[in-house]
C-alpha cells in the first residue's frame, strides 16, 4: 500500500487553506472528505476587509461595507438609539470564489469521497480506516474535519460554550438596516419581555446585501447551554416586529452552532489538527477564516521540513506540528481570550452593552487587533488592562469575579 506524506481529512475552509499551502511543497498528499471539495460551502463567512487586504485577497469579497456600526444603547430614548460607528470596513466572503481560489492552488492533490472511521498508528505510520472499508496510510494525518472531530484528543470539558445564531437572507416589509449599512452587534433590548431580559443575551448581526435583500441574524455570542434555534428565531422575529418589520420572503436560512471554548488539543498525539478540529476559533469572537489564512503558510513550510527526516514517526511529526500551530505565545493569548469569554458569559444584557460600548472606545488598531487575534501578547495584555482601567465600576467588578482555576488550569500538556 502506498504511503502518503500527508493525508488531510475534510474539505472545508481549514482543509483547503492548509492544502493550498502544502501543495507548494514537494509532497505526496491526498484528501478524503465526506463532502466533495467542489460542493458549495453552506456557511456565510464574514471578515474584516483588512484581513484579506493584508494577504492580497480582497477581491474574494462579494460584499463590502464602510458604514459599519453597532448599537449598545437601551433602544428607548433618542440617546439609547445612537449607533457606535466603527469606521472600519467589513465584508462577506464570496464562498464560491474563495473555494475555487483555494482549489486552484491545491495542484496535484486528489480528494476521495470517503469518511474516516478510525485512525491508528502502526510502526510509525498512521492508517486511516474509512466507513467504506478503504484503508489509507500516511506519515502524517491532518484532521480538518471541523469542530466535532472525533480524532483529536483534548482535555475533557463538559460545559463547552457554543455560539448559536439563526439567520435569514431575505426580503422584508421595510428595511431592517439602513441602506449600505452593516451592523456588527445590535444589542438594543427594547423588544424583550421581563423573562427574556434576564435570560442569556443575544444581538442582531445584519447587513444590506443590495437589491432590497438583507441578511439578519440573531446571535448568541457564547452560552452554555446553547440557545436553541427556535429561541433565536423567536427573538429575531420579535426584534423585527418591534420595529414594525415582517419577513416577506426567505431566500436562505442559516443555522449556526459551534463551540467557542474547546480546550486546546494535547500536543502529544499522532494526528495533527487544523481549523475547528484544532480549537482555532477565536474564543472571544467566533471568527476563524482570517486565522486559517494567516497560520497555514508557516505550518505547511514547517511540516515539509519535518517530513524530510524519514525516521520521524507520525507521533513525532504531529507533536512538532502542534508546537508550530500552538506556540507559547498563541496559547497564552488563547487563555486570556478564554478568560475574557468566561467573564462575558456571566454578564447580563445591560452589563454586556456597557462592556462592548467601552470596548469600542479603544483605538481602532487595538479593537481590530483584539478581534482578529493579531496583537502580540504584551500588547494584548496592555489593551485588556487599558480596557479594564477605563471600564465603569460594574464592569470592573464583573471582570474581577475571578474563577482562578479557569485561567490558570487550562494548560495544553
Ligand atoms: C453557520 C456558521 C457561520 C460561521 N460564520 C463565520 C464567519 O462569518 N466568519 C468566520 O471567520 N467564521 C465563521 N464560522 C466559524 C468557522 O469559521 C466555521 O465553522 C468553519 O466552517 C470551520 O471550518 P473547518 O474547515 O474547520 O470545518 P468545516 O467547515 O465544518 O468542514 C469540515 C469538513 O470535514 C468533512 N468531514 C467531517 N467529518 C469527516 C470525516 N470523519 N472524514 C472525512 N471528512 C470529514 C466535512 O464534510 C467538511 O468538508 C461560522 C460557523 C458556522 C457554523
Amino acid at each position: 500500500m502506498e504511503i502518503l506524506d500527508i493525508l488531510i481529512l475534510g474539505s472545508g475552509p481549514a482543509a483547503l487553506c492548509l492544502a493550498s499551502e502544502l501543495a507548494k511543497q514537494n509532497l505526496i498528499i491526498r484528501g478524503i472528505s465526506t463532502k466533495s471539495p467542489q460542493e458549495k460551502w453552506e456557511n456565510t463567512y464574514g471578515i474584516w476587509a483588512s484581513e484579506l487586504e493584508e494577504l492580497g485577497l480582497e477581491s474574494l469579497l462579494s460584499h463590502r461595507w464602510s458604514k459599519t456600526v453597532s448599537f449598545f444603547g437601551n433602544g428607548e430614548s433618542k440617546k439609547g438609539n445612537i449607533p457606535t460607528e466603527h469606521c472600519y470596513d467589513y465584508g462577506l466572503i464570496n464562498q464560491e470564489a474563495f473555494q475555487n481560489e483555494l482549489l486552484k492552488k491545491c495542484k496535484g492533490i486528489k480528494w476521495l469521497n470517503e469518511t474516516a472511521k478510525k485512525i491508528v498508528e502502526k510502526n510509525k505510520i498512521s492508517e486511516v480506516v474509512c466507513f467504506s472499508g478503504l484503508k489509507l496510510k500516511a506519515r502524517l494525518v491532518i484532521d480538518a474535519s471541523g469542530h466535532k472531530s472525533k480524532f483529536i484528543k483534548r482535555p475533557p470539558k463538559n460545559d463547552i460554550a457554543q455560539q448559536a445564531a439563526y439567520g435569514i437572507v431575505g426580503k422584508f416589509t421595510s428595511p431592517p438596516v439602513k441602506k449600505s449599512q452593516f451592523v456588527l452587534m445590535d444589542f438594543r433590548p427594547d423588544h424583550l419581555d421581563s423573562v427574556e431580559l434576564v435570560s442569556s443575551p443575544s444581538f442582531l448581526y445584519a447587513m444590506d446585501l443590495g437589491n432590497e435583500t438583507f441578511f439578519v441574524e440573531e446571535t448568541s455570542l457564547a452560552s452554555y447551554p446553547a440557545l436553541s434555534q427556535d429561541h433565536l428565531k423567536k427573538r429575531l422575529l420579535s426584534r423585527l416586529k418591534n420595529k414594525g418589520i415582517e419577513v416577506s420572503e426567505i431566500l436562505h436560512e442559516e443555522n449556526c452552532l459551534f463551540p467557542m471554548n474547546l480546550p486546546l488539543p494535547f500536543k502529544k498525539q499522532f494526528v495533527l489538527g487544523f481549523g475547528g478540529a484544532a480549537s482555532m476559533v477565536h474564543p472571544a469572537s467566533g471568527y476563524m477564516i482570517g486565522s486559517l489564512l494567516r497560520r497555514a503558510p508557516l505550518l505547511a513550510e514547517k511540516l515539509a521540513i519535518f517530513l524530510k527526516d524519514p525516521n520521524k514517526s507520525s507521533l513525532e511529526l504531529a507533536t512538532k506540528g502542534w508546537s508550530v500551530l500552538w506556540p507559547y505565545e498563541l496559547k497564552q493569548r488563547h487563555k486570556l481570550y478564554q478568560y475574557g469569554l468566561q467573564r462575558l458569559m456571566s454578564f447580563d444584557e445591560s452589563r454586556l452593552r456597557s462592556f462592548f460600548s467601552n470596548f469600542f472606545k479603544l483605538s481602532t488598531k487595538e479593537w481590530v487587533g483584539f478581534l482578529t487575534n493579531t496583537l502580540p501578547l504584551p500588547k494584548l495584555i496592555y489593551v485588556m488592562t487599558k480596557m479594564f482601567i477605563n471600564s465603569p465600576l460594574k464592569i470592573k467588578l464583573g471582570m474581577l469575579s475571578l474563577n482562578r482555576g479557569f485561567i490558570f488550569s487550562n494548560h495544553q500538556s
